[in-house]
């Protein structure tokens, strides 16, 4: 084990820390990529720094604003109010769930959030900090509206990409005005746009420039990430130039100044504030000032975040913020990279995800397991792959063999032998002292990786302290040693139950329901004082002899292969649909009159019998009741339907088609058949809650 300096203060001084992740955007429920690459990480730093007993304030809420919104909604009919009210409940829910503890978890839509952002706006447009500029905007004359972000669909100038959006391409992450988009088109009406006029205000990006090159290219090189540091710095040596922070558009924070009429703010100028919004409204709630959380030197402001939002984070809002000029800038940004599923890139278009509420539907109560196994394989560094094998190999391997597996050995032998009463220990051997030391310095490993945003090495570490109680159990052998040594038995049992003890309190940032479940086997809440992360190294005995344990429950169950082939399955339906769904239709056929149309006598019937026909693979001789008469018809179906499965079926039949031999049986019309995205034959037929009698004509 290597050891590291203690990077936490030894006095009893707490530090304030603001701790924000990414505003979820409400269009849609989050995943497995969303978990991994910001929520797991940020709910393991606050919930670490809650343990240190540091005073934090852990924020998030959804970000409500934008025009994906917009389009949404108008594609679905309803309003954005609507959209947004449906996903922030999903969402939230999705949050709690997976035990991500934030003190606050607001929305950009309340009505704080917006006070709060026209004050921030107004603020700098007071000191002079925007540039007010007509200039020519992107426009739809087809749909009378301006075109900003996503309405507009271009090639971003930068890498290529014919899909980039009017404010971000999302191929190379560069972010850029609309008119900058090589052959743009409204992604309203598919038109090419014109320019007109229309006044902004504009955040003068490159007067900032300078700050940004002290404060983060001089200033954060050696503790932010490179992959953070490395865009920053491409951004900046490219140049900054002014960016549009209000938008022409009826949904979101009105532009509080004259002129300001008919548009808005852009959703990335507020949606940044929505982290000092959701302070504010809980800094209310607890009856605590808010201020200091965000304007004292003192207090670390962390924004756990992914890759494609660098820009926002580290380049426009602490311009923002400088330009305000009573706020703090953030200590850090540690952005990751993003997760891909089984080695495709995660797409909420083509759904291949894994959707969090759909997860716990299948794997209930196994929230830590997928917090766990995202952490073990967290995409910190770069792009990473989720796999279902690797997920149950991290359960079944690790969780389930190491952990669960320690814990549960303790337990009962505990109860076996002492009625879950701790022993008094005699004298410790050398491996005692050493296995109670190396236990001893397992916190300050631990926060040495958490507080350099390594929490892949963090929670490989929780499973080396696991790894250590299951190899000392194991190399002890006290089931042996109980036969010949009472007295050894009671002190393995004892040193067993130390680390038992301390992989429940210091399990807590990364496996929350377990660490809960193993404190209440181990009855912490009988002990004096809550353990602290602290106590690990500081105290020698965290369960006293004497103290009274519950009896032993699963902390994990092994996951079975059927279980994981299920999902992989429906990730195979997903590909499936989704290569049906580019499949370019057929293009029409040349144009015909009513009067063709009419020659065709299409009936509604009945099929009264089928078998298969001898020798061949794709026919079915069919006895169809057409309303008329019953009449043969050779029909190609067999690959998709056995003879049973059809006798019964309502059928679309072309009745008046010239009859002709297949095979030696005459053929006397044709019934109507389509095929599914799987390429089985599906019948064209009449609705089935529909009593449509044999012989009706279809026009
Ligand atoms: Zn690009």
């Amino acid at each position: 084990m290597t050891y590291f300096c203690s990077f936490r203060k030894r006095d009893n001084m707490s530090k304030r820390y603001t701790i924000t992740a990414a505003l979820p955007y409400t269009n849609g429920p989050i995943h497995i990529g969303h978990l991994a690459g910001v929520y797991v990480p940020a709910d393991i730093y606050a919930r670490y720094q809650r343990l240190t007993r540091n005073d934090v304030a852990f924020v998030c809420g959804s970000d409500e604003h934008g025009v994906p919104i917009t389009i949404k909604a108008k594609k679905e009919g309803v309003s954005p109010q609507d959209v947004v009210d449906k996903y922030h409940a999903i969402i939230k829910k999705s949050f709690e769930d997976f035990g991500i503890t934030f003190d606050n978890y607001s929305r950009t839509s309340a009505q704080i959030h917006h006070e709060t952002a026209s004050e921030f706006f107004l603020e700098l447009y007071k000191k002079g900090e925007f540039i007010e500029e007509v200039t020519e905007q992107l426009y739809d004359e087809e749909a009378k509206q301006f075109l900003a972000d996503r309405f507009v669909i271009g090639t971003c100038p930068k890498c290529g990409n014919e899909e980039a959006y009017g404010d971000q391409c999302e191929k190379c992450g560069t972010s850029h005005n609309a008119t900058d988009l090589i052959n743009p088109k409204s992604a309203i009406t598919g038109n090419a746009p014109t320019l007109k006029e229309t006044k902004h205000w504009f955040l003068p990006l490159d007067k900032h420039e300078d700050f940004l090159k002290e404060w983060i290219l001089k200033g954060h090189k050696k503790d932010w990430k490179p992959n953070v540091y490395g865009q920053v710095k491409s951004w900046i040596d490219d140049g900054l130039r002014p960016r549009a922070v209000t938008r022409d558009l009826d949904w979101g924070i009105p532009v509080p100044v004259e002129g300001g009429e008919g548009k808005v703010l852009y959703v990335w100028f507020d949606a940044p504030i929505g982290y000092i919004s959701a302070t504010k409204e809980w800094a209310e709630r607890e009856g605590k000032d808010w201020e200091p959380y965000w304007k004292n030197e003192n207090t670390k402001l962390v924004h756990f975040i992914g890759k494609d939002n660098i820009v926002f984070h580290c380049i426009i809002f602490p311009s923002m913020l400088k330009a305000e000029g009573s706020y703090i800038l953030p200590d850090n940004v540690p952005a990751n990279e993003f997760l891909n599923l089984e080695g495709n890139k995660l797409s909420t278009s083509k759904n291949w995800a894994v959707w969090l509420p759909e997860y716990l539907e299948d794997f209930p109560d196994k929230q830590d397991v997928l917090r766990y196994a995202l952490t073990a394989n967290a995409p910190e560094t770069k792009d990473n792959d989720f796999t279902w094998k690797d997920f149950q190999a991290r359960n079944n391997n690790e969780l389930v063999a190491i952990f669960g597996n320690f814990i549960n050995r303790v337990v009962v032998l505990t109860n076996k032998y002492y009625n879950g009463i701790v022993p008094e220990p005699s004298d410790y051997s050398q491996v005692d002292e050493e296995t109670l030391a190396a236990v001893k310095a397992y916190p300050d490993v631990i926060a040495s990786s958490i507080e350099r945003y390594r929490f892949r090495e963090a929670s490989q570490e929780l499973m080396n302290l696991a790894r250590l109680g299951n190899k000392y159990l194991a190399d002890e052998e006290p089931w042996k040693v109980i036969k010949e040594d009472e007295a050894r038995t009671k002190t393995i049992m004892f040193v067993a139950l130390q680390i038992a003890s301390a992989l429940a309190t210091i399990s807590e940032p990364f496996l929350p329901f377990t660490s809960e479940k193993l404190k209440s086997i181990l009855s912490h809440s009988a002990l004096d004082t809550e353990s602290s992360w602290e106590d690990i190294s500081t105290k020698d005995v965290l369960l006293s002899a004497g103290h009274q344990i519950g009896k032993a429950e699963l902390l994990f169950n092994k996951i079975e292969d059927k279980d994981i082939q299920a999902q992989l399955d429906k990730l195979e339906a997903s590909k499936k649909a989704n290569e049906a769904a580019n499949k370019a239709a057929e293009p029409q056929k040349e144009e015909i009159t009513f009067d063709d149309f009419t020659k065709l006598d299409l009936r509604v019937g009945t099929i009264i019998e089928a078998e298969k026909m001898p020798k061949a693979k794709k026919l079915l001789v069919l006895k169809v009741d057409t309303g008329i008469d019953t009449r043969t018809i050779v029909s190609g179906i067999a690959e998709s339907f056995t003879a049973e499965e059809v006798i019964g079926k309502r059928v679309t039949v072309l009745v008046n088609l010239a009859p002709r031999k297949l095979r030696g049986v005459e053929s006397e019309g044709m019934i109507l058949m389509t095929e599914s995205p799987e390429g089985k034959l599906v019948f064209v037929n009449p609705d089935a809650n529909q009593d449509v009698a044999n012989g009706l004509q279809i026009s």
